[in-house]
């Protein structure tokens, strides 16, 4: 079997996450791992889904394959037209569509005659699907670093990645996955001062938390396309809806490389009602926001030789301990699951109760480590 298979794929692994699809959890489970809202989708807005299925959908025919109204309503929501609105099985299949539409089988040699111009530029730690889904179509993944002290763009190894002429797409993600901080104003310089034939991509996952875009400058940067998701702040993460955001041009070149019907119809029908029902959605968003604050206050307050935590403009707040893994794992065997990601622990915020669970638990653990 293994003569089968691509030899690269055997350094990939797969994207795991704890799963917790039913609310007939056995046990006391606080799922803080995955950045999802932590309440579910209020009856009212389920009803409507379901008598959505049941009287108006055909469950013989195929979606409608162009999906137009969907489009329009997305477009309204973020101040852009319906021709720069790209539909995606999440926002990680449009991941997938975009390095397809511009680094695969690119990686030969190029204008200026270097090699591997089809390659990724990422700066860890980040949402690791870019580099997971780069590496699943063997496309080069270059790897720069952030300052420790917030998370910042080491511009420095960035520039010089580029300068090197392979790179091809850079992959930011605004506010960042894992560890909450926006691009500053030295990032936003440098993104613009690319030159149109490098694709910026803008991962904007937790806008609904963070209220900031760059959709507004998007008409001034055609090589840029923002990237948005139902899955955390509309709390549509079982129904996979993502889209982008982008220039006609590149929107077009995704719509080649997208599988027909790529969105189940009873999807694209709740994206549209979250969107419309978008007030009562988003309506917990302020008290997520102050719990992050306080959980954060609380984790500064303890010494910093033992944990350290940084602001975040999103649903999660960033940790580093002196012993993460066993924090890690001691937190799950009480029943508050985070995840150990980028060289430190991502902690969603959840419900007030499970914070609070968290954070008792996360101080009992610095206890014990003290004595
Ligand atoms: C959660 C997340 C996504 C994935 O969203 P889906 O639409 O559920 O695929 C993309 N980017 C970032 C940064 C995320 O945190």
């Amino acid at each position: 079997m293994s003569a089968l298979i691509r030899a690269d794929l055997a350094q990939i692994s797969v994207y795991k996450a704890e799963t917790h699809t039913t609310n007939q959890a056995p046990d006391q489970t606080d799922k803080l791992d995955a950045n999802e809202v932590a309440v579910d989708l209020p009856d009212w807005f389920k009803q409507k889904i379901a008598a959505r299925a049941q009287t108006e959908i055909l469950g013989n025919r195929y979606p409608d394959g162009e999906y137009l109204s969907l489009k329009k309503i997305i477009a309204t929501y973020a101040g852009v037209e319906p021709e720069q609105i790209s539909l995606g099985n999440g926002s990680d299949e449009l991941i997938r569509s975009l390095l397809i539409a511009t680094c695969l089988n690119n990686s030969g040699l190029n204008n200026s005659g270097l090699n591997n111009s089809g390659s990724i530029l990422v700066a860890e730690p980040t949402f690791s699907m870019y580099g997971i889904l780069a590496q699943g179509l063997g496309i080069p993944v270059v790897k720069i670093q952030r300052h420790e002290q917030d998370f910042s763009i080491d511009l420095d190894a960035a520039a010089a990645a580029v300068a090197t002429g392979k790179i091809k797409a850079v992959c930011l993600v605004h506010p960042n996955s894992p560890t909450g901080n926006i691009l500053n104003a030295a990032e936003l310089d440098w993104i613009k001062s690319l030159p149109s034939d490098i694709l910026v991509v803008i991962d904007e996952a937790y806008f609904e938390f963070s209220g900031q875009t760059l959709a507004g400058e998007l008409f001034l940067h055609p090589n840029w396309l923002i990237l948005r998701t139902f899955s955390k702040a509309f709390r549509l993460a079982a129904y996979r809806v993502g889209y982008a955001i982008t220039s006609p041009e590149l929107n077009s070149a995704l719509e080649k490389i997208r599988l027909p019907y790529n969105l189940p119809t009873i999807s694209a029908y709740a994206a549209e009602l979250a969107i419309i029902h978008s007030q009562e959605l988003l309506a917990n968003i302020p008290e997520i926001i102050a719990e992050r604050e306080k959980i954060l206050a609380e984790v500064l307050a303890l010494d910093s030789a033992k944990i350290r935590a940084w602001s975040s403009a999103a649903n999660f707040l960033y940790l580093r301990s002196s012993r993460d893994a066993e924090l890690c794992a001691h937190l799950k065997s009480l029943g508050t699951i985070l995840r150990q990601t980028g060289g430190g622990l991502r902690l969603t915020i959840g419900t007030c109760d499970q914070n609070l669970r968290a954070l008792t638990r996360l101080k009992d653990f610095i206890g014990i480590d003290l004595s």
